[in-house]
């Protein structure tokens, strides 16, 4: 297939060099962003001529909106606009129905398995649009990841995303609070994590990116929290799920909880730049009040 690949970041770069591994023709765009082994087009207008399927993986839904108006014009009759990129549902929504009067397929397809996940072609799609492109794109999924689900119809791949990422986050607090907790119980962390992964209050911030150094999972614990995934876009993704749980209505008084911590820890204390499990040194450093 002929793809032009526009957004060639952290996730972008290792994407769009699987897919030419696998014998696909790339042509990227980026503003800054020059990755070696991947033909990049002046333009991202002139990255998307002629391409078949065009995949953006790009930072908020504001430059996606940015990027699909200029390329959406650009673009051959009857291709797919796959956006994997992190963003509101309400941008992925006016995005896909922009494609879909311009003759266009158009998917919402963000992925869940992070940078090693697009390095190693392991990732998770969650898609939502039309069956017809998503079984045109499906080839490429099962390229780039190990699993893509089809969610349902346009927007549906991001509620899906924020969703299980507001699970992520409310859970890996609970985690940290709890082995902060244990701490101050005289808990050796080895015998809580030895109860607690193997008990009802199992998960898999306990059971496969354990928060603790030295104990549990090989994690960003290890490494002094060094994301791994960031504070900052765990945050992102916090607030996104509470976007999108105030445009429906919906009662989501955790996952606010969450989104206030992770702003208060990024924003106004030491947690730009950590893991989204530093979470834990930080309850250590606290008290009751
Ligand atoms: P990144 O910042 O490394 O890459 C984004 C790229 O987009 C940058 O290279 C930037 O120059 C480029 N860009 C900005 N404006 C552009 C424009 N107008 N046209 C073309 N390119 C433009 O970010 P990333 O880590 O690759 O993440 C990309 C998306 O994937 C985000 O939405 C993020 O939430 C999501 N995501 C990231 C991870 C992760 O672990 N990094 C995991 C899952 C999902």
């Amino acid at each position: 297939m002929n793809i032009a690949f526009i957004g060639l970041g952290n996730m972008g770069a290792p994407m769009a060099r699987n897919l030419i591994a696998a014998g696909h023709a790339v042509t990227g765009f980026d503003p800054v962003a020059r990755p070696e082994g991947i033909v990049t087009a002046a333009s991202a207008a002139e990255a998307v001529a002629g391409a078949d399927v065009v995949i953006t993986m790009l930072p908020n839904g504001a430059i996606l909106r940015a990027v699909a108006a200029e390329v959406i014009p650009a673009m051959k009759p009857g291709a797919v606009l796959c956006d994997c990129s992190t963003v509101d549902v309400e941008s992925a929504r006016a995005v896909a129905e922009q494609a879909a009067a311009a003759g266009l397929g158009a998917l919402d397809a963000p992925v869940s398995g992070g940078v090693g996940g697009a390095t190693n072609g392991t990732l998770t799609f969650m898609v939502g649009g039309p069956e017809e492109a998503f079984a045109t794109v499906k080839p490429l999924f099962d390229i780039m990841g190990q699993k893509a689900v089809h969610c349902g119809a346009a927007g549906a791949g991001q509620s899906a995303k924020i969703c299980n990422n507001m699970i992520l986050g409310v859970t890996m607090i609970a985690t940290c609070e709890a082995f902060a907790l244990a701490d101050k119980l005289g808990l050796d962390r080895q015998k809580m994590f030895d109860v607690v992964s193997t008990s009802s209050g199992y998960s898999w911030t306990m059971n496969a990116y354990t928060p603790a150094p030295g104990v549990g999972a090989t994690s960003p614990a290890d490494n002094g929290y060094k994301p791994g995934f960031a504070a900052e876009l765990m945050l992102k993704d916090l607030r996104l799920s509470q976007q999108a749980a105030e445009a429906a209505d919906a009662d989501t008084p955790m996952g606010k909880l969450a989104t206030d911590l992770y702003a208060q820890f990024v924003e106004a204390e030491d947690g730009k730049g950590m893991d989204f499990s530093a979470m834990l040194p930080r309850f250590e450093k606290r008290g009751r009040s």
